[in-house]
């Protein structure tokens, strides 16, 4: 889009032990230059890695963010991380309602919502993430998936700068399969079209993300769709050689 400064974006999931932090570094490095002012690059490691990600950062416009947090700033809840703590440890984004965690851990739309809300007070960004199934597809009801999940998962507090949307069809998140461009546009074009109702000028302006199966071979012909702000990467930013020829097609 236009005037919007796009973000691309990896996500490691459960992967990257401390021997990955020399890919982070390889990463901070590469991002350096002139084309950190046109494009932000950001990658979320398992939380375990966040404080020395950031620390090996401290020099690079490479930003860090966590996978998930809990919509509680503190309290009993052993195990989760809360956003104040990503906040705490310099990240500064925070992916919230990705379908692996809509699926395995039953997150709906209300729970995502509250999480993008926490993220909001510690001041982080939420990356919130929807998308459809396969299923969901064959039976012609990706746009409606799209409209409850953009009402039930974004926060009325939701701003252009607080929020990014993630549009990864779950069928196209690790398979290697993409949405034709024009299956792309449609549906960012859809998402656009929710987003200004809704918030008005901070809706046109709000970046919405295209993943699944984003690759150094596709990046530049995903990217270049009409609405699509950047891209969420799971399998291709583990590899800083990957993720810089991503983050380079802009
Ligand atoms: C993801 O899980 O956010 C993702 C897009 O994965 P992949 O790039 O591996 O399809």
């Amino acid at each position: 889009t236009p005037d919007i400064r796009p973000l691309v974006a990896g996500n490691w999931k459960m992967n990257g032990l401390r021997g990955a932090l020399d890919q982070i570094k390889a990463m901070a490095e590469g991002v350096k230059g002139p084309l950190s002012e046109k494009v932000e690059a950001l990658i979320c490691p398992p939380a375990t890695l966040l404080y020395v990600a950031t620390a090996l950062c401290d020099d690079s416009p490479l930003l860090i963010g966590a996978q998930d947090c809990h919509q509680d700033v503190s309290g009993a809840h052993t195990g989760d991380v809360s956003a104040e703590m990503i906040a705490d440890c310099f990240g500064t984004h925070v992916i919230v309602g990705h379908s692996e965690r809509r699926t395995d851990h039953a997150e709906s739309d209300a729970l995502v919502r509250a999480k993008a809300l926490a993220a909001f007070s510690a001041e982080l960004v939420a990356i919130i993430c929807i998308g459809e199934t396969g299923d969901e597809r064959k039976a012609g009801k990706t746009l409606d998936v799209l409209k409850t999940q953009l009402s039930g998962s974004v926060p009325d507090e939701a701003t252009a700068e607080n929020t990014v949307i993630a549009y990864e069809p779950v069928w196209a998140i690790g398979t290697g399969l993409t949405p034709t461009t024009q299956d792309v546009e449609d549906a960012h074009a859809f998402m656009r079209k929710e987003l200004v109702a809704r918030f008005g000028a901070a809706g046109s302006r709000m970046r919405i993300l295209y993943g699944g199966s984003v690759k150094p071979s596709n990046a530049r012909e995903l990217m270049g769709v009409l609405n699509v702000d950047g891209a969420l990467i799971g399998g291709a930013s583990l590899k800083s050689a990957d993720f810089l020829a991503i983050y380079g097609a802009y």
